[in-house]
């Protein structure tokens, strides 16, 4: 039986991985610094571990009997862009620990293959209808956050392993990803799924406040799509970063439209100041297409899927404060 370690198995795309290669047959031990939130891990084996501290990536990596076949690293400080913007040195301090550790410790201790979850914030500002943007035009780089600029470094740090150490190393970009069972309040939870909580809080005809005026331009990308890349991606012969996104690029007025029309709800919107982001996204996925890895998922299926899950949380919560 393969072996997996999934690093943030109690965050949302990691709580989704565990599932899959449980699917797939695999004995999985996840670490996190919380258990899940939503739902309870489908792990093998759960550890409780800060992955900032050295001896903690050790204890998560440890295996009796040998080592583990395979990790996956998706632990970060991380949230959406009020999250991003307002937490700047926890991210380049908590983040680059972690990946400083994981990363290390993995190839010292002869982990055959490694996982890296990278974002597509790492690329520059876009305008829309800009030719999309392959992996090497990250560099000459300029992230419109530190977020970004984490994630190169801790994408050239697995690089540099992979030439030094022999450690395999597989390194996906990944489009903005959201579905059920992921951060939906609180302030880390990112636009899908505020968008979701905040159409499911007000009555039919109701107003919600977005970010901007609503024309930045990006892509969403389901979360069964993403974990499915994640496998395929890792066990691929494709080296160096691999952009990982859903093709149907919408502007965030249109998310709000679909997200208005799957709750049957008449939706108004005022637009406010706040924390928008880049303008544009629009990313060449020919990487992961030589996979033969298509999104399953567009905009409208994804969040039929994601937009009642958020909405029995919002019920729950407002039944608690009512209790
Ligand atoms: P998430 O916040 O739900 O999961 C990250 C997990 O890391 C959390 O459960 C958190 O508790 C854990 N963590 C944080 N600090 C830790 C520490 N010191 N020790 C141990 N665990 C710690 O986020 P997610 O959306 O599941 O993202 C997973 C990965 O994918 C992250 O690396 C993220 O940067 C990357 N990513 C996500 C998106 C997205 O849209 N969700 C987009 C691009 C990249």
């Amino acid at each position: 039986m393969k072996t997996a370690l999934v690093c943030g198995a109690g965050g949302f795309i990691g709580g989704h991985l565990v599932k899959k290669l449980k699917r797939e047959g695999y004995w999985v031990r996840g670490v996190d610094i919380k258990q899940h939130e939503f739902a309870p891990t489908q792990a093998d084996e759960f550890l409780q571990l800060d992955l900032r501290a050295e001896e903690n990536c050790q204890q998560a990596l440890s295996l009796s009997g040998g080592t583990f076949d395979e990790v996956y690293q998706l632990a970060a400080d991380m949230g959406g862009m009020g999250f991003i913007h307002s937490a700047e040195c926890e991210i380049m301090h908590n983040s680059a620990l972690i990946n400083i550790h994981m990363t290390h410790n993995a190839a010292q201790m002869g982990v055959p293959r490694y996982f890296f979850s990278s974002s597509v914030c790492v690329y520059r500002d876009m305008l829309p209808g800009e030719p999309e943007m392959t992996e090497a035009e990250a560099i000459p780089a300029n992230p419109d956050n530190e977020y970004g600029w984490e994630k190169l470094y801790a994408e050239r740090m697995a690089m540099a392993y992979e030439r030094n150490r022999g450690m395999t190393v597989r390194i996906a970009r990944f489009q903005n990803c959201y579905g059920p069972e992921g951060t939906w309040t609180g302030g880390r939870e990112k636009a899908p799924a505020a968008i979701c909580r905040k159409v499911a809080e007000v009555e039919d005809g109701g107003t919600i406040e977005v970010w901007g005026d609503g024309s930045a331009i990006r892509s969403y990308t389901y979360v069964d799509d993403m974990v499915d890349g994640i496998y395929r991606l890792m066990h691929s012969d494709l080296r160096g970063a691999v952009n990982i996104g859903s093709p149907q690029y919408v502007s965030v007025n249109e998310l709000v439209a679909t997200v208005a029309e799957v709750s049957g709800k008449q939706i108004n919107v005022r637009h406010i100041d706040g924390p928008v982001g880049v303008h544009a996204r629009n990313f060449s996925n020919a990487r992961i297409y030589s996979l033969g890895w298509q999104a399953q998922f567009d905009l409208k299926a994804g969040i039929e899927r994601t937009y009642p899950w958020v909405a029995t949380q919002v019920k729950a919560a407002q039944a608690q404060r009512g209790a």
